[in-house]
């Protein structure tokens, strides 16, 4: 059996980033504290605790004082850092360079949207955290959509700034913009609207949808490893089953069911923007086992 690790899989350039200042902090001090998850990967996660990470939640970063803390590639809102202050904690602050960019962009818009009774649109999830970290910094009317339905909470009379969480499907994010316009031009009734689309879906998460439609069709069985609450695994996971329906998702490597490769040639392994190459590695020594 031939087994192959899609090599375009794995952390993101942001997570990447966040994890090597995490684990060069914790070399050089005792008690560094995380605020938040810092990927969406419990194997990954219990690898860094056992390091000597600490993970704190909202609550406990309010309660917590003179301390290290880690902001995590996502971002947080200014509350954030106006808590860090007060109490004293130092923040090493591993925001990603494009969600930074990204925060900027949306305050900026923000700042003239109020002017012209405007809405800020975001393609996310309210309770994500990159999302809660954009709306921190929006001082206008803000709608977060998750899909079509959601649409209908948007006035299509008003002007329209419509923005994306960095990790969101772009192929999603240009069919709901394709439809705001359709909607603007028929409740203004103008072939002239005000509608800016600014598709900030990173490039890294685009290209990983294009290379792994191509990877899902080249094995006869693929494994997904993934985060259980990671929303870009399970967003990814539906496009590889699209491709090739002997698809599995899988946390970690105990999950492997052996009759999924009785007369298999061909396996591919492959995995999210959260998902270690470690984790992905060792799947393959399981499978290679069988
Ligand atoms: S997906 Fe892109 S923008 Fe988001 S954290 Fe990773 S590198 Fe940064």
């Amino acid at each position: 059996m031939n087994i192959e690790i899609d090599a375009s899989a794995g952390f993101c350039g942001g997570v990447a980033r966040a994890i090597r200042l995490a684990e060069q902090s914790i070399a050089e001090d005792e008690k560094i504290y995380c605020l938040g998850e810092i990927v969406h990967n419990q194997a990954e996660l219990n690898r860094l605790s056992k390091k000597g990470l600490i993970f704190i939640n909202e609550d406990q970063f309010r309660n917590l004082y003179n301390a290290k803390v880690i902001i995590r590639a996502h971002g947080e809102p200014p509350i954030t850092y106006q808590i860090a202050q007060q109490n004293n904690n130092e923040l090493i602050d591993a925001t990603c360079r494009i969600v930074s960019k990204l925060q900027q962009k949306v305050k900026l818009v923000s700042a003239t949207m109020s002017a012209v009774n405007g809405q800020i649109v975001i393609f996310g999830r309210e309770d994500h955290p990159e999302v809660k970290g954009l709306i921190g910094n929006i001082h206008s009317a803000i709608i977060v959509i998750r899909n079509e339905e959601d649409l209908n909470k948007i006035d299509f009379k008003k002007p329209i700034h419509f923005f994306a969480q960095t990790t969101n499907s772009v192929h999603l994010f240009r069919e709901l913009a394709n439809k705001i316009e359709s909607r603007m031009k028929l409740a203004q009734n103008e072939k002239f609207i005000n509608l800016k689309v600014h598709e900030t879906v990173c490039k890294q998460v685009s290209d990983l949808e294009q290379n792994l439609k191509l990877f899902a069709k080249k094995h006869e069985v693929i494994i997904f490893v993934g985060g259980a609450n990671s929303s870009n695994a399970k967003h990814l996971f539906d496009l590889c089953k699209v491709q090739n329906q002997q698809s599995y998702f899988i946390n970690d490597a105990s999950q492997i069911d052996v009759n999924w490769f009785s007369e298999v040639k061909r396996v591919g392994i492959t995995g999210a923007t959260s998902t270690p190459k470690w984790l992905m590695e060792k799947v393959e020594q399981e499978i290679d086992k069988l």
